[in-house]
């Protein structure tokens, strides 16, 4: 489902303690706030507005660069007005479903996203939560009552809303109130709101020592996945052929609508593969023109945005190339060498294997050749 998103990052992190503005400290080697961002832009947020203070503009610029119809607003004195300027930027329809998000959380799980504009459809806003498992007092500190925990959640962020809904309850929001979260603020217009579930990972760094935990949870905000892909060209008259990237002289050539190399169409639909993002068919059909004759470099370095473009990045890529003629070996390492030009990576991550099937099959008796990909990516969780 399409939905937008707007970060809140404008407040004085008084509780956390000196130093940098908690959105800005460092996490494992990122601002804090670029953990939600890229979960929420991986999740598929189509449009995000970050609204952070006016000497953060430039930083909060930087890290949305390549994301869709990325906004930069600066915030007003109280959490409600930044959450009402971010709403005024956002160019999106009444009906567009828009995820309001504290940066200090920075570790958002696509279920919970899931499970939020799911209950949207029948609700005026969702907000994750969690049932309470601690035994609740009332204290000062002299214990004056033990609270029953039955009926009460502890709530997060990011909470669903439709745009419409919620610019119009900010409208109605009495002058001078000080609502700590969205909902609360659909709840005082009139508006049903349901709680879905939440998760622990969408702590709240508040305290100093909130960060420490953070960083021991960091580790589980990313996933590694695999994917696969595998490609076949017909062999023609010719006097080359392109295989992963690198033109080899060769009394045959292969034939297809782009450049055939079978290799990096292999490569291409693997990491397309690792994401669910469709295949190579569907990103390039054979039946457009544009791609008549293309370098199929293109449509690796496209799966690889698209990767990116969710947060993603590349681990390892291990290709396989079957066939009894030309001889790999001696182009290997170029080969390994340009995928490695193209994708940004070391060497060490790139492998370039070849086989033959000893005369059997259709590569056996040199009708085709056979390309086999499997790469690792990591994306958040
Ligand atoms: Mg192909």
């Amino acid at each position: 489902m399409e939905f937008s998103a707007v970060i809140v990052a404008a407040g004085a992190s008084t509780r956390a303690g000196p130093g940098l503005a908690k959105p800005w400290r460092d996490l494992v080697g990122r601002p804090v706030i670029a953990w939600s961002i890229e979960a929420l832009a991986g999740a598929g947020a189509t449009r995000i507005v970050v609204v952070t203070t006016a000497d953060r503009r430039e930083d909060a610029a930087a890290l949305l660069a390549g994301l869709p119809s990325p906004q930069v607003v600066i915030g007003g004195a109280s959490r409600a007005d930044s959450v009402q300027a971010g709403l005024a930027a956002l160019d999106a329809g009444d009906d567009t479903p828009v995820l309001i998000h504290d940066a200090a959380r920075p570790f958002v799980p696509r279920a919970c996203i899931e499970a939020l504009l799911a209950a949207l459809g029948d609700h005026d806003g969702a907000i994750p939560g969690l049932p309470l498992a601690d035994t609740l007092k009332r204290a000062s500190p002299l214990i004056e009552e033990t609270v029953p925990r039955e009926g009460l959640w502890r709530v997060q962020t990011p909470q669903a809303f439709r745009l419409g809904r919620l610019r119009a309850a900010y409208a109605a929001l009495s002058p001078g109130t000080e609502p700590t979260d969205d909902a609360s603020v659909v709840e005082a217009d009139g508006g049903r709101v349901v709680v879905t579930p939440g998760d622990p990972m969408l702590m709240k760094l508040t305290y100093p020592e909130d960060f420490a935990m953070a960083e021991r949870l960091a580790g589980a905000a990313r996933i590694t996945r695999i994917g696969q892909g595998v490609d076949a060209h017909r062999w023609g008259p010719g006097d080359a052929v392109w295989l992963c990237g690198v033109r080899i002289d060769h009394d045959q050539t292969l034939i297809g609508h782009s450049d055939a190399d079978a290799g990096l169409h292999a490569l291409t639909d693997a990491i397309l593969g690792a994401i669910g993002a469709g295949d190579i068919g569907e990103h390039f059909p054979p039946s457009d023109p544009q791609w008549k004759g293309a370098a199929s470099d293109r449509f690796l370095l496209r799966a690889v945005e698209i990767l990116t473009n969710r947060g993603g990045r590349l681990l390892n890529a291990d290709v396989t190339l079957v066939c009894e003629r030309p001889k790999i070996r001696p182009h290997r390492d170029a080969m390994r060498a340009r995928l490695a030009e193209l994708l940004g990576l070391p060497l060490d991550r790139i492998s370039v294997k070849a086989t033959t099937t000893e005369g059997m099959g259709f590569t056996g008796r040199q009708e085709g050749l056979l390309a086999q990909a499997v790469v690792a990516v990591e994306t958040p969780a």
